[in-house]
């Protein structure tokens, strides 16, 4: 005889949760979810949740997940017309104390991260630079002295237009008929040169945006590039595309899974300049 994972009762030959229970759990999570998710235009209520919970069998490590999932909601609410308020920013700092979330639990989530980055938007739009940044470690750069990191993009991807030439004909195979006086040009014997431009994956690694650069360290390339030698930025929804200030430059791409951040974040750096 089984046990039900959610009341703990006797749930029959071979059977490990009752129907009931099930249903009970599943509604409880989602209206501690949407209760979460409207945080941002009506108090929440811990009591009430906490009393949800209790009721629909829902334990200590999955409330935590069903309120940072519903926070994530009303981030992606928030963010649809504007960037975070300073009023938003304190009801969902006040649900993260409320429901005691530690800072360590927080850093490596989804929704703090989104939350982090509105703030670094909404100091940029204030005309400030974002201090928002716990470096650990060390930075494979070497910043300016005046110079502050403002955000740290792991693992991307860095692709360039890249120009391949070919040769197709040529003389391999062709039969000449030898006639007098005539020149047949070294060119002629190689073929005809065909040029092919390529999206390529050049490299993967760090990407770090300051005030004044951006930095990008990978395996094989190591560069930076200041804002005011970019002449126009594309965005992507995985990334941000740019085009350098020199006559044969190509664009250049940063895939950092993470479009309207990037753009954000760069298009607003590079106007302070
Ligand atoms: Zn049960």
């Amino acid at each position: 005889m089984g046990l039900c994972k959610f009341c703990g009762k006797p749930a029959g030959f071979l059977r490990r949760e009752h129907r009931e229970c099930r249903e009970k759990h599943n509604s409880g999570a989602f209206v501690i979810r949407s209760m979460i998710a409207d945080s941002l235009t009506s108090k929440v209520d811990r009591d009430e949740i906490l009393q949800i919970a209790g009721e629909s069998y829902i334990g200590g490590d999955e409330l935590k997940t069903l309120i940072l999932t519903g926070l994530e909601e009303a981030i992606d609410k928030a963010l649809e017309d504007n960037i975070l308020t300073q009023e938003e920013e304190d009801r969902l700092k006040d649900v993260l104390l409320t429901f005691g979330f530690n800072t360590d639990e927080l850093s490596s989530n989804k929704a703090y991260e989104k939350f982090i980055k509105a703030l670094v938007l909404r100091d940029l739009l204030e005309g400030k630079v974002p201090n928002r940044l716990n470096i650990k470690g060390v930075l494979p750069f070497n910043l300016l002295k005046n110079e502050t990191p403002v955000w740290i993009f792991n693992d991307v991807k860095y692709y360039q237009f890249k120009t391949y030439r070919h040769y197709v004909g040529g003389s391999q195979g062709a039969s000449i008929r030898i006639m007098k006086g005539v020149y047949y040009r070294v060119g002629g014997f190689r073929g005809y040169p065909i040029e092919e431009t390529k999206l390529t994956k050049v490299d993967e690694g760090v990407l770090c945006v300051t005030d004044k650069h951006i930095y990008f360290g990978g395996k094989l390339k190591s560069f930076r590039i200041s804002y005011d030698k970019i002449v126009s930025f594309t965005p992507y929804s995985d990334g941000i595309g740019i085009q350098r200030d020199s006559a044969n430059a190509k664009s250049e791409y940063f895939i950092t899974n993470d479009g309207w951040f990037t753009y954000n974040l760069v298009v607003n750096l590079a106007n302070r300049v």
